[in-house]
């Protein structure tokens, strides 16, 4: 889904849930979250999409959950979706470089190679991949230390408008679990150098998601920096998943013709979020 599509079924979820703009991206374009309140004072669940471009049909995704109302009998907390993280990079991917701002055109032409083709970019508008801009062994294990249609973890930590607005919101809100859709691959991450009773803990919320989804874990953690989970589970202290999503034979970017097959494995996320909630709240004695 583009950014345009987002737009409008924005203004369908209005009437239902609190839609809230938390900032501007690169270019100038909002990133939203869609919120489905049950108290104030209540704990957040925390889902984030679409961070990376040509994972787009992760928009898709939150935005079928939402239209199929899976959160609405969760009373116990609260439910928050940052449903685009990435706007700039999405509408460069779907739309090509004439998405992005005259100024910055031949720069982004550049850092692609100068190629038309955005299919398969990942980055944000200017060649940051978010999701190693977190503060967390932030510079390590980097693809590129140039801006790059990917890998390329940014200039310091947080220094794409993005990660900052998106840091920024995370550590307001104070989320008892985070999950960001990814994909592809049918995989679910959780460590990144956690021990003791934080690894339990995390370990048998990532056992619930696999067993619900049927998706495999791994333990990449050795490989893994300045990812929004790994930024999560060492700064925050709380459970955060990757969670990939579409057959690994899928193509990148994977078509909105797959979304059917790729939602069945999300059906249940309401109880899998409620299993988190209680593993969190039993863990830390509340
Ligand atoms: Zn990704």
């Amino acid at each position: 889904m583009d950014y345009k599509s987002l737009l409008s079924k924005l203004e369908i979820y209005k009437k239902k849930y609190k839609v809230t703009s938390l900032g501007k991206s690169q270019f100038n374009r909002d990133i939203f979250a869609v919120e489905k309140s049950s108290g104030v004072g209540l704990s957040t669940a925390f889902l984030i999409a679409g961070m990376h471009a040509r994972e787009h049909i992760t928009v898709d995704l939150v935005c079928k959950m939402l239209d199929d109302g899976l959160f609405d009998d969760i009373q116990e907390f609260n439910i928050c979706i940052i449903v685009m993280s990435n706007p700039d990079g999405i509408e460069l991917c779907t739309g090509g470089v004439l998405t992005a701002p005259e100024k910055f055109r031949k720069t982004i032409l550049g850092i692609n190679l100068d190629s038309q083709d955005f299919s398969l970019w990942k980055a944000n508008g200017l060649g940051v991949d978010l999701n190693n801009n977190f503060d967390a062994k932030f510079g390590t294990n980097i693809g590129s230390t140039i801006p790059s249609s990917q890998g390329f973890a940014g200039w310091f930590a947080e220094s794409a408008k993005e990660t900052k607005l998106i840091a920024d919101y995370t550590r307001s809100i104070k989320p008892f679990i985070t999950i960001s859709f990814h994909s592809k691959g049918e995989e679910i991450y959780y460590n990144f150098f956690q021990s003791g009773f934080e690894l339990q803990r995390d370990k048998l919320i990532a056992e619930r998601f696999a067993a619900s989804t049927g998706y495999e874990i791994k333990n990449p953690e050795m490989i893994s920096s300045g990812g929004y989970k790994d930024w999560c589970i060492s700064e925050l202290k709380i459970p955060s998943l990757t969670i990939e999503v579409g057959n690994d034979n899928l193509i990148h970017p994977i078509s909105v013709n797959h979304l059917s097959e790729i939602y069945e494995h999300h059906k249940f996320i309401a109880k899998d979020l409620k299993f988190a909630y209680n593993i969190v709240r039993d863990k830390n004695n509340v």
